[in-house]
Order: structure tokens, then C-alpha cells, then sequence
């Protein structure tokens, strides 16, 4: 924890970010309160879109639209480093992927989206990256890898429109050099999936390099109209 977060913390004690209760970043009742679906996975969400071309689906704990309350936690937790709430979403995450048919002897290979080096400099973390580690502590077989890059500064996503978001993103990322399993099963970790831009670009870059199924693993959908 930075220091700066550790001296608010003790200053301003967390605040459920949606009913106020003192305590939490997000209440156990705000949790318990989750409207939680059952998974849609092996087959695309947005399945409409013609631009999910190298992702294989999303996995995700929660829709925005039934859950307000995940709303202002994953905006506090975007832009403040909060353990706490890494931990919440790890295990909804967490959960999700442990219900998931298709990987039960396989190794989970979790890559978090990465942010750009002037970017993390400035936020001091990546959320992502957060997320991932977290989900992988509470899951068995589970590794994260930091394989991708961002290449390019890229204006921030929640600014754009659908066709913009894709056309930003176009070869913003780059692979790392690493040895693809075929055993495992291959997703990429992000907070929340609008558009699915982020994860398509990045699982084209993983299928370029030779990853054969490539999916997203966030905390909530959210559809932008
Ligand atoms: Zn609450």
C-alpha cells in the first residue's frame, strides 16, 4: 500500500462507496446483495458485434446494469489502490472461473491488461494487474503473467465512442517473449468490459503470437449504447 493511501485511510476511514456505511470499501450487505448470473461462457456475450474476431468470450462476475452498488467500487478502486476491494472482486472473479467447465485439470494463465509506463507512473498501480493477482490467490492452478505492453499512449477509452474505442487501441499492445502452454487456458484480466475493445486487441495480439483461444476475465459488463 502507498503510503499516502495508508495515512488516508487511518484520516478518513473507508466508506462503502455505495450506501455510506462506515467500514468497508464496499458493505458485506452491498455484497451479499450482488445479482449474480449464472456463467455465459464458450460463446461471445455481444454476439451481434462482427468485431469480436480473436476473443473467445467473457467471463464476467457481475452485469453494471442489476449491480449499482459495483459501479462506485470499481470507479474507487480504479483510481485509488484499495487491497480491499482487489480482494472482493478476485473472489467473485475467482468464483466464476472455478465454475467454468472447460478448464478443470487445466492451468489458468492470467494476463492483466497493461497500462502505459506515463500512465502507471502517474496512478502508481495497475488495476489490472491487482485483479489478477488477487483472482489467482483464490483459485488453484492459477498463474499471472505479464506478458503484453502498451506500445502507445492511448486516449482513455471511456471518453470515446464504440467504432473510436477499436480504432485507439489498433496496435496499441505488444507480447513479450514467453512460452505458450497449450494446456492452459488463456485470459485476459481487466476491471470492467464496455465494448470489449481493450480485450479484443489484446487477444489479437496473443493469437498473433500464437495463443489459440484467448478469453476475457473482468469484474462486470457494462453496455454502451
Ligand atoms: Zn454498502
Amino acid at each position: 500500500m502507498r503510503i499516502v493511501d495508508f495515512i488516508l485511510n487511518i484520516l478518513f476511514p473507508p466508506r462503502c462507496t455505495y450506501c455510506n456505511k462506515e467500514g468497508d470499501f464496499l458493505c458485506t450487505e452491498c455484497v451479499s446483495g450482488l445479482k449474480i448470473k449464472d456463467l455465459c461462457c464458450k460463446r461471445r456475450f455481444y454476439k451481434k458485434e462482427k468485431e469480436f474476431e480473436h476473443l473467445d468470450g467473457v467471463i464476467y462476475g457481475v452485469d453494471y446494469a442489476d449491480n449499482p452498488q459495483i459501479k462506485s467500487a470499481v470507479q474507487q478502486f480504479k483510481y485509488r489502490f484499495t487491497q480491499e476491494l482487489a480482494d472482493t472482486f478476485g473472489s467473485l472473479m475467482a468464483q466464476k472461473l472455478s465454475e467454468l467447465a472447460m478448464n478443470k485439470d487445466k492451468t489458468n494463465v492470467l494476463i492483466p491488461v497493461p497500462l502505459h509506463k506515463k500512465r502507471l507512473n502517474y496512478r502508481g498501480f495497475n488495476q489490472a494487474e491487482l485483479l489478477a493477482e488477487s483472482t489467482s490467490r483464490k483459485t488453484n492452478r492459477t498463474n499471472v503473467l505479464n506478458c503484453l505492453s502498451r506500445v502507445r499512449h492511448t486516449d482513455q477509452q471511456a471518453k470515446l465512442s464504440k467504432i473510436e474505442r477499436h480504432k485507439n487501441l489498433d496496435n496499441a499492445f505488444c507480447v513479450n517473449d514467453f512460452d505458450i502452454d497449450k494446456e492452459s487456458v488463456y485470459f485476459i484480466v481487466d476491471d470492467i468490459c464496455t465494448t470489449g475493445a481493450t480485450l479484443e486487441n489484446c487477444a489479437k495480439t496473443l493469437k498473433f503470437a500464437g495463443v489459440k483461444k484467448v478469453y476475457g476475465l473482468v469484474i462486470a459488463r457494462a453496455i454502451k449504447n
